[in-house]
C-alpha cells in the first residue's frame, strides 16, 4: 500500500498540462498563468510626480528657504511646456510628468502661497534631490518578468494584464470533471429515503469542490451497483479530463468499479493508500487518446470522500491547470490537546485551526465520529496530521492541510 507521500508523486508523474487558451484576464480569474508574462515597457513610462506639490530644482533649496516663481501647471494626463530654470517651480499634481529640469517635487502642505502674490511659492526647509518623484523605470524594466507562470491570476493579476498585455491571458484551459455517484442504497435530495436508503451527499459535494477549484462539472448522478449501469457511466465519464467515482472502490460485493474500469482500458496507477480516512482510494489513468483522462475511485464514505479531494484530487487539478503545485500540508501548528492515534495508518483528523495572539497558530482536533461523519467536518477549517501508532502531547507542532 503506498504512503500518501507515494500516492501524490504517482498522481504527479501522470498528471499532465490541459492545452493552452487565450482569454479575457477577467474570465481567468483563479487559473494558472501558462507563460511568464514579460513587461514589453518601462514603467512608468516617464518620471512622475507621486505627490500634488511644486516641481523643482532640489539645487535652489539648499539655503532653507526660498521663493519660487510659479511658470505653470501641470495636471495628471498633461505634460509641462516649460523647462524649468533655477529660480522657478511648477504647480504639479499626483500622476503628472515632471517638467523638464526639475528633478524633485515638494508637497504642497509644506509650501506657503501669499495671497498677494499667488505667482509665487515659498518653501522654507530643504529638499531631498529626487523629493516625491517615480523615476522612468523604477517599477518595471523592459523584458522583465513579472507574473511567472503557473502563478494563479488573482485580481492584482488581472490589473497588471489590464496595464501590459491588453487585458488578456494564456492559460490552461479549465478541466472538465465527471461525476459518477455509485450506490443501489442512494437517492436524489427530492426523494424520501426508503428503509435503507440514504440520500446521495458526495454527488454534489464534489461537484462543490470541482467548481472551487475551477473545474466545468458533468454530472453522471446516481448509478446503480450493476455492472452495465456502470459501465456505460463509466465510458461517459472518460470523456472529461478527470472522472471521479464515489462509491464501489472496496472489496464489497458489489464493488465493482475496479474491475470495470481496468476493463475500458484505465490502467491502474495504485489502490488503496495508507491514511484513514481514505485507505480505498483508486488511481488510474487512461491514456491512447489525445488528452487523457484521469480517474479517482472515491471512498463512498463522505468524509473520506472529501479529505481524498483535497488531499489527491486537488492536487491532480492544479497540474492540470498549470498551477504552481504546492504542498497540501502546512507545519507549525500547535496542538490544543492530547492526541493518540493507535492505527497503523496516518490519521488526517478533522480540526479547527486558528491564529494566536503575539503569532503563530494552534489547531484543536474537532470530535469528530469517523468516515461517515460530514457534520463534524463542516465545523473543520483544517485536517490535523497524525502519525501512524503515535502518541501527541498539547503543546506539540502538528502539520495540517487546510479545507
Ligand atoms: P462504498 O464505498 O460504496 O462501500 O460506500 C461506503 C459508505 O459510504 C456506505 O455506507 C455508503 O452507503 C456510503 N455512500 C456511498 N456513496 C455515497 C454517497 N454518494 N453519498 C453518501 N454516502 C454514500
Ligand atoms: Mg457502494
Amino acid at each position: 500500500m503506498l504512503s500518501v507521500t507515494e500516492a501524490l508523486e504517482a498522481i504527479s508523474r501522470h498528471a499532465f498540462r490541459l492545452p493552452t487558451q487565450e482569454c479575457l484576464a477577467i474570465e481567468a480569474m483563479g487559473m494558472a498563468l501558462a507563460e511568464d508574462l514579460v513587461s514589453p515597457v518601462e514603467s512608468p513610462a516617464f518620471d512622475k510626480a507621486m505627490m500634488d506639490g511644486f516641481a523643482l530644482i532640489a539645487a535652489d533649496t539648499q539655503s532653507g528657504d526660498v521663493n519660487l516663481e510659479i511658470v505653470e501647471e501641470i495636471t495628471a494626463g498633461n505634460t509641462a511646456t516649460e523647462t524649468i530654470q533655477s529660480g522657478q517651480a511648477a504647480r504639479i499634481m499626483t500622476g503628472a510628468p515632471l517638467p523638464a529640469g526639475a528633478d524633485s517635487v515638494v508637497m504642497v502642505e509644506d509650501t506657503q502661497i501669499d495671497s498677494e502674490n499667488v505667482d509665487r511659492v515659498q518653501i522654507r526647509h530643504h529638499v531631498k534631490p529626487g523629493s516625491h518623484v517615480l523615476k522612468k523605470g523604477d517599477l518595471l524594466t523592459k523584458g522583465q518578468t513579472v507574473i511567472a507562470a503557473g502563478s494563479v491570476i488573482r485580481p492584482a493579476e488581472v490589473g497588471i494584464l489590464a496595464d501590459l498585455a491588453g487585458a488578456k491571458a494564456l492559460v490552461h484551459r479549465r478541466p472538465t470533471v465527471a461525476i459518477i455517484s455509485t450506490g443501489d442504497e442512494l437517492v436524489g435530495p427530492d426523494v424520501e429515503p426508503g428503509p435503507g436508503q440514504i440520500r446521495n451527499t458526495n454527488g454534489p459535494m464534489l461537484e462543490a469542490m470541482a467548481i472551487e477549484m475551477g473545474a466545468t462539472v458533468k454530472q453522471l448522478g446516481i448509478v446503480r451497483d450493476n455492472r452495465d449501469e456502470l459501465s456505460a457511466a463509466i465510458q461517459e465519464g472518460l470523456q472529461a479530463d478527470v472522472l471521479l467515482i464515489s462509491g464501489g472502490m472496496s472489496v464489497g460485493v458489489k464493488d465493482f468499479g475496479p474491475a470495470l474500469l481496468e476493463e475500458q482500458g484505465v490502467e491502474k496507477v495504485f489502490h488503496k493508500v495508507k491514511l484513514k480516512p481514505g485507505k480505498p482510494l483508486w488511481f488510474g489513468k487512461q491514456g491512447g487518446t489525445d488528452i487523457p483522462t484521469l480517474v479517482f475511485g472515491l471512498p463512498g464514505n463522505p468524509a473520506s470522500s472529501l479529505v481524498c479531494f483535497h488531499l489527491f484530487v486537488r492536487s491532480a487539478l492544479n497540474e492540470l491547470m498549470g498551477r504552481t503545485n504546492i504542498s497540501p500540508f502546512v507545519p507549525g501548528f500547535l496542538l490544543t490537546r492530547d492526541f493518540v492515534n493507535p492505527g497503523n495508518r496516518p490519521v488526517f483528523f478533522p480540526a479547527f485551526a486558528s491564529r494566536k495572539e503575539g503569532g503563530g497558530a494552534t489547531i484543536a482536533p474537532l470530535n469528530w465520529k469517523g468516515s461517515a461523519d460530514l457534520a463534524t467536518l463542516s465545523q473543520a477549517n483544517a485536517l490535523a496530521c497524525f502519525e501512524a501508532n503515535s502518541q501527541y502531547e498539547a503543546g506539540q507542532f502538528v502539520s495540517a492541510v487546510m479545507v
